[in-house]
């Protein structure tokens, strides 16, 4: 039978009401990719679970198949997020299918070009707030206490249903949990629900990493913050609202929350490219987190399979390489010139 998205493959295992009617883009069934290269060098066996390939380029539609698919079914006309980029392009896409309405409050001037041209390509409307993710939070959840519109944030626990699915996948292929999963946290509803999705799929249990930047890492500092800072802007959030739900899942894992540099970010970034992926930097964070937990031995990975979670496109946000690269040489339309400058 082809491939019909997630609810439907994995619906028994998804907390979803009976009125939920399904709106799906065949999201999901995404690619364990080996990196021998790495694995080779760090000593064990390495996978990265490639979320950029779902349909707006990020895990986020793993969630908003859910999400859009429960506010469907229950009338409601209007959907609204805040967002860093990626749930605002992935909300847009899910409500334009569903055929309906969707607000999406960005940071001003925070979010990357790919996912600002993602929601205003399916039709959402997109209004920008002089505050951070965090504010366009707080408001988002006030304005859905006092108005039929729905919240479609990762607050709505059925985001949190279909985002189970990733770990089901990664079970289901393996035939059992990894060692160790790596994945970037920002406002935590990922790393809560691969935990719930592991808890409740009983093919073992990994450890998770948990991987923040240090210029937004409220859960590594145990303190809010109020200006975060990072390149990685899909975790650029200074009061998760899953955090104890993070901070618990890497308890209960034997895991742990780390922070690291957008240099260590970049670098992951970089390195997952000279592999053939390019994802975007919030996504390289999980890596970024590996080399620096087993390069100091603190995480003992060797001969164990680790799966890194890359939630994120690098499609999505290409100003950060052309910004930081230099412009290609231009050259006259000229055989010998061409010749000349790159040799045999
Ligand atoms: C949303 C997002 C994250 C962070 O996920 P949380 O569930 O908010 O922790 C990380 N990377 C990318 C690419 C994202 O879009």
């Amino acid at each position: 039978m082809p491939y019909q998205g997630l609810i439907h493959r994995y619906g028994p295992y998804l907390n979803l009401p009976a009125h939920t009617q399904i709106v799906s883009l065949l999201e999901g069934n995404t690619p364990l990719v080996p990196l021998p290269g790495l694995a080779r060098e760090l000593n064990c066996e390495l996978f990265v679970k490639f979320e950029g390939l779902n349909p707006t380029g990020s895990f986020k539609d793993r969630g908003m198949t859910a999400a859009i698919s429960e506010a469907l079914g229950r009338r409601v006309k209007t959907v609204i997020c805040a967002s860093t980029g990626n749930t605002a392009a992935s909300a847009a896409a899910y409500a334009a299918r569903a055929g309906l309405r969707c607000i999406v409050l960005i940071p001003e001037g925070k979010v990357a070009t790919g996912k600002l041209a993602g929601a205003i390509a399916y039709g959402a409307e997109v209004i920008q707030i002089q505050g951070s993710f965090d504010d366009a939070l707080t408001l988002v959840v006030e304005i859905t206490q006092k108005t039929p519109i729905a919240l479609v944030n990762s607050i709505n626990p059925y985001r949190i249903e279909g985002q189970k699915t990733s770990p089901f996948e990664i079970c289901d292929e393996f035939g059992s949990a990894p060692d160790w999963l790596c994945l970037p946290v920002g406002n935590a509803g990922n790393i809560t629900s691969y935990w719930a999705g592991f808890k409740q799929y009983q093919k073992g249990l990994p450890r998770i990493l948990g991987v923040q930047a240090e210029g937004a890492a409220p859960l590594v500092l145990g303190r809010p913050v109020e200006k975060p800072e990072t390149i990685a802007t899909a975790i650029r959030i200074g009061k998760p609202a899953r955090g104890e739900q993070a901070l618990e899942a890497a308890h209960e894992s034997n895991g742990k929350i780390i922070a690291v540099s957008d240099a260590q970010i970049l670098d992951a970034q970089r390195i997952l490219a000279s592999e053939g992926l390019w994802v975007e930097p919030a996504s390289a964070a999980g890596l970024a987190g590996l080399i620096a937990e087993t390069g100091s031995d603190r995480i003992e990975a060797k001969g164990r399979r680790v799966v890194i979670v890359c939630t994120g496109h690098g499609m999505k946000d290409p100003s950060i390489i052309t910004e930081s690269f230099e412009i290609p040489q231009v050259i006259p339309a000229d055989y010998q010139t061409l010749f000349d400058m790159i040799g045999g």
